[in-house]
């Protein structure tokens, strides 16, 4: 139940972007030159309804790398390839204080700590089914076209940068295998975590990516059931606790929505049964997720006492 007019998102949305446009505080990742060639100055805002109304501002057909917000999809991908249990055996559901890239498992159970830091998202795609790797990037395009309504395709540079600097993810995966949390196609398995992170999208995209999973897994625009309606708990519930690298308490504190951020500068937020909102802005704070974004997901959420736990 919306509690405000639609034409206040889209007036709220502009405000914010005029507010923020000329903030220059952060920086561009810069592991590999096709991330470090992004302009600073890109900004969108995108807000989508779970009944199909669309709003944005600033460069919303711009296209870049999806890299982890790739995370919550695959998720939800391999908890139907799976089900609940068996995902559960290889990646926990434990926030972490520790960066994203930690080379770190839980001690007791020996799995990564959660499908949002890369050691568990290198396990969550290690899982998804099929008759080798084009099968299986094939039904991960497959799912992702569900969620953005039309076709969208792997940046090859972005790929093979990923591919050839990868050298602490593929640390994570030997030590996953060591301890018997994934198998022996290893190499498979990160090929295609680096494709999924090297997925385009624009902020369009992902305000409807994020609409679809505040409306139950359906997409809102087309209706295709995206992802089965029974996980969406289980993906908010990650996204709620780990998505924002290790800003997700303090986010959770302040904003109090699920989100999950990706260091191209993408943001996403979903709004249970409400909407999804997105946000791209490349500059990024110190750890990890877009300022730009942060800022304006804080006063979005102020604004329309939007935290879950408002009352
Ligand atoms: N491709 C990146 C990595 O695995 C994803 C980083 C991110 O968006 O957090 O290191």
């Amino acid at each position: 139940q919306l509690t405000f007019e639609p034409g206040e998102i889209q007036t709220a949305i502009e405000e914010l972007h005029h507010k923020y446009r000329c903030l220059q505080v952060g920086a561009i990742a810069n592991y590999i030159p096709e991330l470090a060639k992004m302009n600073p100055d890109w900004f969108s805002i995108c807000v989508v309804t779970a009944d199909g109304q669309c709003f944005s501002v600033g460069d919303s057909q711009q296209l870049f790398t999806i890299q982890s917000i790739s995370k919550v999809f695959v998720y939800g991908l391999a908890l139907e390839d799976r089900g609940r249990d068996r995902v559960l055996a290889t990646v926990g559901v434990e926030p972490t204080g520790d960066a994203f890239n930690a080379i770190i498992l839980d001690e007791r159970s020996q799995r990564p700590y959660n499908p949002m830091v890369n050691a568990g998202a290198i396990a969550t795609t290690s899982l998804i089914q099929g008759k080798g790797a084009t099968e299986r990037l094939n039904r991960m395009l497959a799912m992702f076209e569900r969620y953005i309504g039309h076709e969208s395709f792997i940046d090859m540079p972005t790929f093979m940068s990923e591919r050839t600097t990868g050298h602490r993810n593929r640390a994570m995966a030997h030590l996953m295998l060591n301890f018997g949390m994934i198998d022996e196609k290893i190499d498979e398995a990160l090929d295609l975590y680096f494709q999924q992170c090297s997925l385009m999208v624009n902020c369009l995209d992902l305000a409807v990516m994020a609409a679809t999973l505040a409306n139950c897994g359906i997409n809102p625009l087309n209706k295709v059931q995206a992802v089965s309606s029974c996980y969406i708990r289980d993906i908010l519930s990650v996204m709620y606790t780990c998505g924002m690298y290790n800003f997700a308490g303090e986010w959770a504190y302040k904003v109090g929505l699920p989100a999950k951020s990706g260091v191209s500068g993408g943001l996403i937020v979903v709004v249970p049964r409400r909407m999804g909102i997105a946000v791209f802005s490349p500059l990024l704070d110190e750890r990890g997720n877009s300022v730009r974004g942060v800022k304006v997901c804080e006063e979005l959420s102020q604004r329309f006492g939007l935290h879950l736990f408002e009352s």
